[in-house]
């Protein structure tokens, strides 16, 4: 697919992703389950076919021509990446995802500075990923964790925030956009209030890069976290930003090939900048893929995307509200395309169950967010998500087979 008008042939665009043509028990694939993964256009499979058929090498070790297109491959995602996120390339590390990334602050930045009397303030609605790395700092360190609550419609307590962020606070680390309610929230005025404590915040970005345009600079994080494979991209590659100044006096967290000046048995001396954190051969292939990824969603335009999702978003949640008994869990006034939500009488692995029969792949479960579950009081929802490539058609057809399931589970 080349560049991309504005009013934009959103058929066209689903017809890039060859897994959306496929049928499922002889259905065809509804696929509402972006939030865990999303789907991958030919583009960004063709990169990484590519990748192995003419390319593959390993970085920065050859001189060959082979070597050196796998390096300007790999480091052509880092500067692609960059202006996609609106900050420098010498301020991304290039790693597996959101998880590999807020570790690597949890051990580099975190566990080397904070001690007991300290604390690390989340929010009820983090992932797993941005909650258990905190807790092993908070083993280790002695340092304490506080936790910001949420309204009834799933939106952060602003007041309740502020009033956590005491001087003991070294670090904040909230969600960008939640992966079970769906809820943005407004990292601007959070991190701005953050920073005129002097308290250092971290974004986890994995549910909002895919969905909308960012600019990171304008955010005033200290870190921000993204994964490619929510992003349109293959799995295994995402990027941690960090402020210049914070991956400067961070020590390496993992050792190894790639990251160093020089070794002796004496002493080594670390790469500069992001290489310092890039230890070991990284996936390559997978890079390639991402850059590929990011040149597709930035020729469909981020503003463009997110446009098309909250059509499809204003739909789908008029339509599941007609149908009686389901309750939907997040109904936040800035909301992505996520919708969690459970029927009386019904439970939420019944529901997937039944739902993937005829061809509706949803999510149920706790969606990594247990401490989200047990606010609600419940094990489980089910949660359906959409992304650009998703159709109006398939909501009606979504809400036709959600109505037949529910009688079959009264
Ligand atoms: N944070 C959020 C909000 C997520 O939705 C996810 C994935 O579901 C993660 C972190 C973890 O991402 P990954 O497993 O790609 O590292």
């Amino acid at each position: 697919m080349n560049a991309v008008p504005n009013s934009t042939d959103w058929a066209a665009v689903r017809a890039d992703f060859p897994v959306l043509t496929r049928e499922v028990h002889g259905k065809p694939l509804i696929y509402f389950d972006s939030a865990n993964t999303g789907q991958k256009p030919e583009a960004v499979i063709a990169a990484v076919d590519d990748f192995y058929r003419r390319h593959n090498a390993n970085v920065s070790r050859a001189v060959h021509a082979l070597g050196s297109e796998a390096t300007e491959l790999y480091e052509s995602a880092r500067s692609k990446l960059a202006r996609f996120l609106n900050v420098r390339g010498d301020e991304l590390v290039l790693c597996s995802g959101t998880t590999f990334a807020i570790n690597l602050v949890a051990y580099s930045w975190a566990l080397p500075r904070l001690k007991a009397g300290d604390a690390i303030v989340l929010t009820r609605m983090e992932h797993h990923a941005n909650i258990v790395p905190w807790q092993l700092v908070a083993q280790r360190t002695g340092a304490v964790i506080k936790v910001a609550e949420i309204d009834e419609r799933g939106q952060l307590d602003l007041d309740q925030l502020y009033s956590l962020l005491t001087p003991e606070v070294k670090l904040l680390a909230l969600t960008h956009v939640s992966n079970v309610l769906g809820t943005v929230n407004p990292v601007r005025e959070i991190c701005r209030e953050a920073r005129k404590r002097g308290i250092v915040t971290l974004i986890d970005g994995s549910q909002a890069a895919p969905h909308r345009p960012l600019d990171i600079a304008a955010i005033g994080c200290d870190f921000y976290a993204i994964t490619g494979h929510k992003m349109s991209g293959p799995t295994g590659t995402g990027a941690l930003w960090a402020r210049r100044e914070h991956l400067d006096a961070m020590p390496p967290f993992i050792g190894g090939g790639e990251m160093i000046k020089e070794v002796r048995f004496e002493g080594t001396v670390f790469a500069d900048g992001p290489r310092r954190f890039e230890a070991g051969t990284p996936n390559i292939a997978g890079f390639a893929g991402l850059g590929a990824a990011v040149d597709y969603l930035s020729a469909l335009g981020m503003a463009n995307i997110e446009a098309r999702e909250q059509a499809l978003l204003s739909r789908f949640t008029d339509a599941l509200k007609q149908v009686p008994g389901l309750r939907i869990f997040g109904e936040a006034a800035d909301k992505a395309a996520v919708v969690s939500f459970l029927i009386e009488g019904a439970h939420a692995h019944d529901l997937a169950t039944l739902l993937d029969l005829e061809g509706v792949a949803i999510r149920s479960g706790h969606h990594c967010a247990h401490p989200l579950m047990q606010h609600f009081g419940v094990p489980a929802t089910c949660r359906a998500s959409l992304a650009y490539y998703n159709t109006f058609e398939e909501i009606d057809a979504f809400v036709t087979a959600l109505t037949k399931v529910r009688k079959l589970l009264a």
